[in-house]
C-alpha cells in the first residue's frame, strides 16, 4: 500500500499553484521507494523557517521509513523550500537505512540537498545521462514585517552555509564549503558526469532520460537547460553576440510593453539599489540584457552600457525607448563595426511591434545599402549562432 502525502502552495502573487508530493511505495519490512515529485514546497511554509525543524506531518511521514533497511529514492523536481530540503535531508540522514537516489531528471535547488543522502558513504547517487542536478542559494517564502525579514535573511545566510556545509561533506575531493558557496552563487547545473566531478557515490551510467519537470521555480532560476523545459529556452539566455569591438548583450526579455510607454533613461538605481562594483557576474549581464551595446561583457561599469530600450523593471522593450536610440544611432561613438549589429538589434525590436526601424525606410530605394545592412545582419547572426559566454 502506497503513502502520500500531498505539498501544495499557491503564490500570493500570481497564484500559480505549485504541487509536489513525497510518496512510498512497495514498502515492505525490508524495503520502501520514496518518490519527491514536484515542487518542496507547502503551505506549512512558516514551520520550516528552521535548517532542522520539519512540518509535523512530514516528519511524521518520514517516520514511516524507520525499521526499512533499503530505501530507494527517486527525485524529479525543480526545487523549494530551502528549510525543506535541508529538514528532510537531516532526517533521511538519521535514518540509518542503505540508501539508493536516482535522479529521475532534475534534482535543483532544496531537491539536490536531499539527493546529497545518495552521497553519503554507503549509499548511491544515481543520475543517468540526462539527469542534472542544480546549486544555487537559498530561497524561501515568506510574510512579515521589516523585523522578521531581518531574522529570515540571517536565517536565510545560515541556510545557504548549512547547504554549503552538507556539499562539502559529500564532496569526493576534499573541496570546501566556500568553494561550494561560489558554485551556489553562480546556480550551477551539473549532469550526472560533471556531478561526479564533485560529489562522492556517484554512478552517472545507464540509459539515457528524457524526463520533463514544472516547476514554478523555473521562472527564477537563470540557466534551465532547454530539455527541462516544456517549451525552448529563449535565445537571449543562453547566446551573447560578440562582436568586434564591443557586445551586444543578449535580450533580457522580447516582451514588449504597452507601445504608448513612456520612456526616460534608467539610472543604475532603477534596477537595482546596489553599486556596480557590489553586482554579481549575473547581475551585471542581467542589466547588460537591457540595452543593444556593451563595451565588454560583463561591463566594467555602467557607463559602458548604451541604447537602453528594456524597461529596468518589468525588462520588456520599450517602442519609446527604441525610437530614442534610432534618434541617437547616428551620432553614435561606439565603433563602427558594432553599428549595423545594434541596428540589426533594434530592428528585430521594431519588428516585433509591427514597425520597421527608420534607417529601413530610408534604405527602400537603396538597395545597395540594403544589401550591406543584410550581409551585416547575417554576418551578425552567424557570430551569435557559434559564441556562447
Ligand atoms: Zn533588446
Amino acid at each position: 500500500m502506497g503513502k502520500i502525502l500531498n505539498l501544495q502552495y499557491e503564490s500570493p502573487k500570481t497564484h500559480r499553484q505549485s504541487t509536489g508530493s513525497m510518496e512510498i511505495k512497495n514498502q515492505t519490512k525490508n524495503s520502501a521507494d520514496l518518490y519527491f515529485y514536484g515542487d518542496i514546497c507547502s503551505s506549512s511554509w512558516d514551520v520550516w523557517q528552521n535548517e532542522d525543524m520539519c512540518p509535523q506531518d512530514v516528519a511524521d511521514f518520514l517516520n514511516n521509513l524507520n525499521g526499512v533497511q533499503n530505501i530507494n529514492i527517486y527525485i524529479n523536481s525543480g526545487g523549494g523550500d530551502s528549510f525543506a530540503g535541508l529538514a528532510i535531508f537531516n532526517i533521511l540522514k538519521r535514518n540509518g537505512a542503505h540508501m539508493d537516489v536516482y535522479v529521475d531528471g532534475l534534482a535543483a535547488s532544496a531537491a539536490s540537498v536531499i539527493a546529497m543522502v545518495g552521497c553519503l558513504d554507503g549509499n548511491t547517487l544515481h543520475m543517468p545521462p540526462g539527469a542534472q542536478l542544480m546549486i544555487h542559494d537559498a530561497w524561501t517564502i515568506a510574510p512579515g514585517n521589516a523585523n522578521d525579514f531581518e531574522q529570515l535573511v540571517i536565517q536565510l545566510r545560515k541556510c545557504d552555509q548549512s547547504y554549503s556545509e552538507v556539499y562539502a561533506s559529500c564532496s569526493n575531493d576534499d573541496m570546501t564549503a566556500d568553494q561550494f558557496r561560489a558554485m551556489q552563487d553562480a546556480e550551477t547545473w551539473m549532469t550526472g558526469e560533471e556531478a561526479a566531478g564533485y560529489f562522492k557515490n556517484i554512478d552517472a551510467s545507464g540509459e539515457q532520460i528524457a524526463a520533463s519537470v514544472d516547476s514554478m521555480f523555473f521562472s527564477k532560476y537563470k540557466h534551465v537547460p532547454a530539455s527541462f523545459l516544456h517549451k525552448p529556452v529563449p535565445k537571449h539566455k543562453t547566446e551573447t553576440l560578440i562582436i568586434h569591438d564591443g557586445v551586444i548583450p543578449s535580450n533580457i526579455s522580447t516582451d514588449k510593453a504597452p507601445d504608448d510607454t513612456a520612456w526616460s533613461k534608467p539610472t543604475l538605481s532603477d534596477f537595482t539599489d546596489k553599486q556596480w562594483g557590489d553586482l554579481t557576474e549575473q547581475e551585471k549581464r542581467d542589466i547588460a540584457g537591457h540595452y543593444a551595446w556593451a563595451e565588454e561583457m560583463p561591463p566594467d561599469t555602467f557607463g559602458n552600457l548604451k541604447y537602453g530600450h528594456h524597461d529596468p523593471k518589468s525588462h520588456k522593450v520599450v517602442f519609446n525607448g527604441l525610437v530614442a536610440c534610432a534618434a541617437r544611432i547616428d551620432q553614435s561613438d561606439i565603433p563602427d563595426a558594432d553599428l549595423p549589429k545594434v541596428k540589426a538589434h533594434l530592428e528585430d525590436h521594431y519588428h516585433d511591434f509591427g514597425k520597421k526601424a527608420p534607417w529601413e525606410s530610408d534604405d527602400d530605394d537603396n538597395s545597395d545599402s540594403k544589401a550591406k545592412l543584410k550581409l551585416a545582419k547575417a554576418k551578425a547572426r552567424a557570430v551569435l549562432a557559434k559564441s556562447k559566454i
